[in-house]
């Protein structure tokens, strides 16, 4: 997801709706933790990155240029439930993850137990052969947009898609240990392609997600470096009404960028966000149709060198899966 254009709302101080069906949560705790993560940033820019041994895994699936904003975001279903009105296809759940552990039931006890969450691994790896597919535009409530898009690659070629689905069932996986029910938008290839962003929130709604996230790496200038949580903005237009739950989403969001930041020791974004990490939507269909709390992640920027390093990096994916995790745990826990 490669940001242009003025409509990138700063971060908005914490406005809670008083309409919220949720709770408050952990502002305070990520204000301390994203201004230690700046003096972090600054002690990180003057010795380098650490990225840990590079396993990019190799370049799955045709690598495509990020093109601007919300068209990074995809969704799909790992329950048959739902029939995808782009793809199709339900997946097939839980397969083994770069880590070779088959999760896919919860843990019978854990601080999770009755809590469902639904994971959107970004990219579905095979949308760079279904252009026609992807490009056929949906509603999003403000207005329409392609599909699907293929994302984008570091310049190795090592696919944001890859990198999104290492990361999801990494995240899948502790979050089952904690006894979480946990379901995928899309998983290895089922289905084959999206399915389109209207279908990825409508499978949080229909799952009733306790919490919903999207992962995501970007394809921005070189130089531009850091993670970004991005919020739903309060929206109400056609099918789209965030008003219930952008408070709850804000602290999802702010949980999960305080605790990516202290797992990752990654800084937040020094592109986007004036050094907060937070960044507030209003043009993703993702979130605009979202009735679930949920956020978007953007873990860093595929297009430098030094956050690339980073993200093809095994042990650093599990942090970044680790860091997701317990900001949502928090977040649950209230
Ligand atoms: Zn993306």
């Amino acid at each position: 997801m490669s940001y242009v254009g003025p409509e990138f709302d700063p971060p908005q101080p914490e406005r809670r709706e008083s309409t919220g069906r949720f709770r408050r949560g952990p502002m305070v705790a990520l204000v301390a933790l994203v201004s230690g993560a700046l003096l972090g940033w600054v002690a990180y820019e003057a010795v380098g990155s650490s990225g840990g041994p590079g396993s990019t895994g190799g370049s799955a699936g045709g690598p495509g240029s990020s093109t601007a904003a919300e068209r990074s975001a995809t969704s799909g279903t790992s329950s048959p439930a739902s029939s995808s009105s782009s793809s199709g296809k339900s997946p097939s759940s839980a397969s083994p993850s770069d880590d070779g552990k088959r999760a896919d039931t919860p843990a019978a006890s854990g601080p999770l137990k009755g809590k469902v969450i639904v994971i959107d691994p970004g990219h579905n790896p095979g949308n760079f052969q279904h252009a026609s597919e992807i490009n056929r535009k949906v509603n999003i409530g403000t207005n329409w947009k392609e599909c699907d898009t293929t994302g984008t690659a570091t310049n190795a070629g090592y696919t944001e898609a890859r990198f999104t689905l290492d990361v999801a069932h990494r995240l899948r996986t502790l979050l089952q240990q904690q006894g979480a029910t946990v379901k995928l938008t899309h998983d290895d290839g089922s289905p084959s392609w999206g399915p389109c962003v209207d279908e990825r929130a409508r499978i949080g709604n229909t799952a009733h997600a306790d919490a919903a996230i999207s992962i995501h790496a970007d394809g921005s200038a070189p130089g531009n470096r850091g993670f970004h949580v991005i919020l739903p903005a309060s929206v109400r237009s056609g099918a789209a009404d965030t008003r219930p739950i952008a408070a709850a989403s804000h602290e999802l969001g702010a949980s999960i960028a305080g605790n990516f930041v202290r797992v990752t020791g990654e800084a937040p974004s020094n592109y986007i966000g004036d050094g907060t990490g937070l960044v507030t939507r209003k043009d993703l269909g993702g979130l605009n149709l979202s009735t679930v709390p949920k956020v978007f992640i953007e873990c860093g920027n595929m297009r430098d060198s030094k956050d690339a390093a980073l993200l093809t990096s095994g042990a650093w994916r599990q942090k970044a899966a680790e860091g997701i995790s317990e900001g949502i745990v928090s977040f649950l826990r209230g």
